[in-house]
């Protein structure tokens, strides 16, 4: 496997970052995963662009977004596999001990590893914990991920793969890796980014296809919901069959199956969008 590090490809088994890293001391990085399937990066200007609005926001170096983009192709053709999942990590790099940022320059992580294709429906719980929406890291993708590591643990735990979390003021916000729709009489709606969830690609794609429109929805709402399904890289459209051990008879849904169709084939027909 190779993987690219320091501005060239290198044998992921000798590659190496420092121990005093700062996205390793505190989490002070930010990230992109993408899918690719056949050596093809699905939506990568997205995600650059994406990587470059994190960064702006944790204040890290502007990243060389031609840099990023040569490295992911170099990853790609260096390690051929049918469906991967390509992760690009850009930190603070080389600091002192402590919260402030060395002047040694970022670091910039290129990998590539074999991803499966998941069931196109799957049970959630939700968490007491709460995303918010007015924190510093919100809406950024930053590699502090210990508190989604945490809910992730819950949900699998509790036989599901994936937990939801609310806001602070008691609305639905996102999964650990995932944004959330909701059908409500056969229309379709998502939390907007006021709620504090990432603008993920993926529900932005299955936004403007499927046609939903962003509300504020009560966590209740998922009582009420006669569809909920998750959008993310490696979900794509995922829908919901259970929530907190309560089972979604006939998930996934009507509306699901056509925003999964409509996004598969429109995805299919432009590896860019
Ligand atoms: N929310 C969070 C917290 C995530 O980590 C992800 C995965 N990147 C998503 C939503 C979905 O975003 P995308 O569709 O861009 O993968």
């Amino acid at each position: 496997m190779k993987i690219w590090l320091d501005g060239t490809l290198r044998d992921a088994e000798g590659a190496r970052v420092s121990v005093l890293d700062h996205g390793l001391t505190v989490g002070d990085g930010v990230f992109e995963t993408l899918k690719a399937v056949h050596g093809q990066a699905f939506a990568l200007t997205r995600h650059l662009d994406r990587l470059a609005v994190s960064a702006r926001g944790l204040g890290l170096p502007e990243p060389d977004l031609d840099e990023v983009r040569r490295a992911c192709e170099a990853v790609l053709t260096a390690n051929p596999m049918p469906y991967g999942r390509l992760r690009i990590t850009y930190t603070g790099g080389l600091s002192p001990l402590g919260s402030d940022r060395g002047t040694a320059g970022p670091t910039l992580v290129v990998a590539l590893g074999e991803a499966q294709r998941l069931p196109d429906s799957t049970a959630v719980v939700t968490v007491p914990w709460v995303r918010n929406e007015r924190g510093a890291l919100t809406g950024l993708k930053s590699t502090s991920y210990a508190e989604n590591v945490m809910a992730l643990a819950r949900a699998h735990e509790r036989g599901a793969s994936e937990a939801l979390f609310g806001n602070t003021v008691g609305a639905l916000c996102e999964g650990t890796g995932s944004n959330v729709f909701v059908v409500l009489d056969g229309a379709l709606y998502t939390p907007p980014l006021a709620s504090g969830c990432l603008a993920g690609i993926t529900r932005a794609l299955v936004a403007e296809w499927a046609g939903a429109e962003e509300a504020e929805l009560p966590l209740d709402v998922l009582d009420r919901a006669d569809e909920v399904f998750l959008t993310s890289t490696l979900r794509d459209v995922q829908g919901v069959h259970a929530i907190d051990g309560r089972l979604l008879p006939g998930a996934p849904g009507p509306v699901t199956a056509k925003a999964r169709r409509i996004f598969t084939e429109r995805a299919a027909a432009d590896p860019d969008p």
